[in-house]
């Protein structure tokens, strides 16, 4: 299904877009440094034949700490709730996304949250499969479903630039395999995270993805339930709560919908009810989310009253 273009997204696209300049794209990861900051595109799914665009909504993007919410919702289908709960934890951290001073200090020292890269690295090593392989293939496969786009595949250079530079991550998890949250050798997880992070898709996909969780896991185009109800509403709640990182009490103040961000610049949103919405604005602000799309989301939830609260 196509998006069509409208004059009122575009508009409210013009009128936010000069925040691109203010911010920066991401280059701790080098291949991301490539992207142009000016880029700001949206696509908004409401209903079987309603996805509304503006911007360049073909252009594609990595998932990066979107990822998260699709491996968390894969690692609860697969082992459940009260498995993946005993290796992450459920409360928001006010640190940023890599930070590791919590992980010392929490008791019982597991990660605070799936949402930060601690958690999320501990629930990739909760994936199912036997092999990265077979664990890489059950993930796209999940959001080829979740996209209804079976060409999706992973940036094998994003992968590769991560995996080359990817120290802190790497930290984290000795970290957490010395305190026996995670198991298994850690650069076999890394080179699994980095592919995941680097699972590639465009705004009209994010929009999809965020349509099924606002339909509480169920597909609106086929009927079939992709997300069972529990998971997509754990996974939501999580979005509200830390979606957005350390930034996520003022989201929610300001534009209140569970939502994702990456530090491609992508951010997911789920609107109860039925709207889901994907962003791509590679500049970021100092806390890694997407400048210019937080200040569409903004824009967006006021006027169409989109807030949860
Ligand atoms: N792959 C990135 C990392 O681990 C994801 C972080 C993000 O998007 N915030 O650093």
């Amino acid at each position: 299904m196509g998006c069509q273009k409208t004059e009122q997204l575009q508009k409210w696209i013009e009128k936010v877009s000069s925040y691109t300049e203010k911010g920066k794209v991401a280059t701790y990861i080098p291949a991301l440094g490539e992207a142009d900051p000016n880029t700001l595109a949206i696509a908004i799914y409401e209903g079987p034949n309603q996805c509304f665009s503006a911007g360049n909504v073909s252009e594609t993007f990595t998932l990066q700490s979107i990822s998260k919410v699709l491996t968390l919702a894969l690692a609860l289908m697969d082992k459940g709730e009260d498995f993946v709960f005993q290796k992450v934890g459920m409360e928001p951290t006010g640190d940023p996304f890599n930070s590791i001073s919590k992980l010392e200090t929490s008791v019982p020292s597991k990660p605070l949250n799936p949402m930060i890269n601690a958690g999320a690295l501990a629930v990739t090593n909760l994936l199912p499969g036997q092999t990265n392989d077979e664990k890489l293939s059950r993930l796209i496969g999940f959001i080829q479903k979740l996209t209804g786009n079976h060409d999706i595949t992973y940036n094998e250079r994003v992968a590769q630039s991560e995996f080359e530079t990817a120290d802190l991550n790497r930290s984290l998890a000795y970290f957490m395999k010395q305190h026996g949250v995670i198991e298994g050798d850690v650069n076999e997880l890394l080179a699994l995270y980095t592919k995941q992070c680097a699972i590639e898709l465009n705004c009209h996909d994010l929009a999809k993805i965020g349509w099924v969780l606002a339909n509480k896991g169920i597909d609106p185009l086929s009927g079939e339930i992709i997300v069972p109800f529990d998971v997509a509403r754990i996974v939501k709640t999580f979005m509200v709560t830390c979606g957005m990182y350390n930034a996520s009490g003022e989201f929610a103040i300001k534009v209140g919908i569970p939502a994702k961000s990456g530090v491609s610049g992508g951010i997911l949103g789920s609107v109860p009810h039925g709207m889901g919405i994907g962003i791509y604005g590679p500049a970021l602000d100092e806390k890694g989310n997407s400048i210019a799309g937080i200040k569409l989301l903004e824009l967006l939830a006021k006027e169409m009253k989109l807030s949860i609260f």
